[in-house]
């Protein structure tokens, strides 16, 4: 019989519908998944993998948890959805801007790239500004002006400008390397007065897992109150990641806007911008910037978010999840130093970075660069093998849920051990 990814691929380009799920950045075959439980994925053979891809982050509480089940079962009784504003949207609203207290207003959407991408046209719209500053090696998404040197899978597929950029939009996004002041301020010298935005992953997770200095956040907002640039924070994978506030809860800095998605679904598609009440009025209705959206704030997403919502402001979530986090990294790292395998981790919160690499300070986009990827790669399938579900990409960050055990962690170390002895 054909393969399921032969038939995938017959229909689909590459047999995937987003691209790192294709394995390119490890070699081989993608498993194809059909149920999940708690910590664990397994595919259509039945085979059980301890997940740490986490459906690329929103999967906090793990698979099929019963709070969001149970949310979605009780919509789905009342409406899958009306395209008219509905309560759900109000509470999710005050929701977020009670977590996050430098949002005063917010507006949902569909998916991280719709964030980005409105969040940008709406500080183009504010500042009356064309041009952007990213940063070398962050993801915002697949929308124009952001795939200009971007990471993720636009990186794992060696492909950072994408062909199908024009130049015309390429020329406005000026891409900065992540944590070096000296190189911010020129820029800032150059282009600061002509500059709408700067857009940061406060700690990337698509380049492995770096986060920011904080010195560097302190620059950049300097900077930006200094030449009136709006600062926005991607928080779409930090946010309710590295702490309930995501990256705000651990930084003094606060951004103007902050781009949200993942974990406020709870599995289903959604994204959400938002921020200070001056520059969201600009957004239609409101003001002259336009953005709207057929199934934005749709009440299946709703109910499942604010289900998530509620169970991750319970006392001791995140202690928890840190706590297994470091469990994890620290045992995979004896086994490294154990086995003579060259090894840097990086954590924050829930999310981690695992590099071959002896570097032990990995803060730029060009140290990631130099990490042993064909070692990643070996690792990577030895790892699935043994029924460990990582990132297929050396270049994306790992996450821990709520539903992993500490027997899990352990059977991931000692998975990790006898991969490390077959790297030799
Ligand atoms: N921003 C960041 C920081 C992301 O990690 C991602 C996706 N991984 C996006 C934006 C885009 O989100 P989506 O895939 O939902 O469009």
């Amino acid at each position: 019989m054909t393969s399921l990814i032969d038939q995938a691929r017959q229909y689909i380009p590459g047999g995937v519908n987003s691209p790192v799920r294709a394995f390119n950045g490890v070699g081989g075959d993608p498993i194809f998944l059909s149920k999940g439980e708690g910590s664990k994925v397994f595919d259509t053979d039945g085979k059980g993998y301890i997940d740490y891809v986490q459906s690329w982050g929103p999967m906090i509480l793990g698979q099929q948890a019963p709070e969001i089940v149970e949310a979605l079962q009780h919509q789905i009784t009342q409406s899958i959805g009306f395209g008219a504003p509905t309560e759900l949207e109000i509470q999710m609203a005050k929701t977020i801007c009670e977590i996050f207290p430098s949002i005063e207003q917010v507006r949902m959407v569909n998916s991280g790239t719709e964030a980005t991408m409105s969040a940008i046209r709406l500080a183009r719209g504010f500042t009356g500004r064309d041009k952007i500053l990213k940063f070398e090696g962050c993801y915002h998404g697949h929308s124009d002006s952001l795939l200009v040197k971007a990471g993720s899978g636009a990186l794992t597929l060696g492909v950072p400008t994408s062909p199908g950029v024009s130049e015309a939009i390429a020329k406005d996004t000026l891409t900065f390397e992540y944590n070096n002041i000296e190189h911010i301020k020129e820029g800032f010298a150059k282009y600061g007065s002509e500059l709408a935005c700067v857009i940061i992953e406060p700690i990337a997770g698509n380049m492995n897992l770096v986060p920011a200095t904080e010195d560097f956040l302190q620059a950049l907002r300097i900077l930006c109150d200094e030449h009136k640039v709006v600062l926005i924070f991607d928080e779409v994978m930090s946010g309710f990641r590295a702490s309930l506030q995501g990256v705000q809860g651990i930084t003094e800095v606060k951004p103007d806007l902050t781009c949200l998605g993942k974990v406020i679904g709870g599995g289903l598609p959604v994204g959400a911008f938002g921020g200070r009440k001056d520059i969201m009025q600009f957004i239609a209705p409101c003001g002259p910037v336009y953005q709207a959206g057929t199934l934005s704030g749709n009440p299946l997403a709703m109910s499942a978010g604010l289900a998530m919502l509620k169970a991750i402001q319970k006392p001791g979530f995140y202690e928890n999840l840190t706590d297994k986090t470091q469990y994890l990294l620290s045992g995979i790292q004896k086994a490294a130093d154990k086995a003579n395998i060259e090894l840097t981790t990086n954590q924050r919160g829930s999310m981690f970075g695992i590099f071959f690499s002896s570097e032990s300070n990995l803060d730029c986009f060009a140290k990631v660069m130099q990490c042993n990827q064909e070692r990643f790669k070996a690792f990577f399938h030895h790892m699935l093998d043994e029924g460990i579900y990582l990132a297929p990409s050396a270049f994306e960050a790992g996450f821990m849920s709520a539903a992993h055990s500490y027997a899990d962690l352990d059977e991931t170390i000692a998975a990790a051990s006898r991969s490390f002895a077959k790297l030799k």
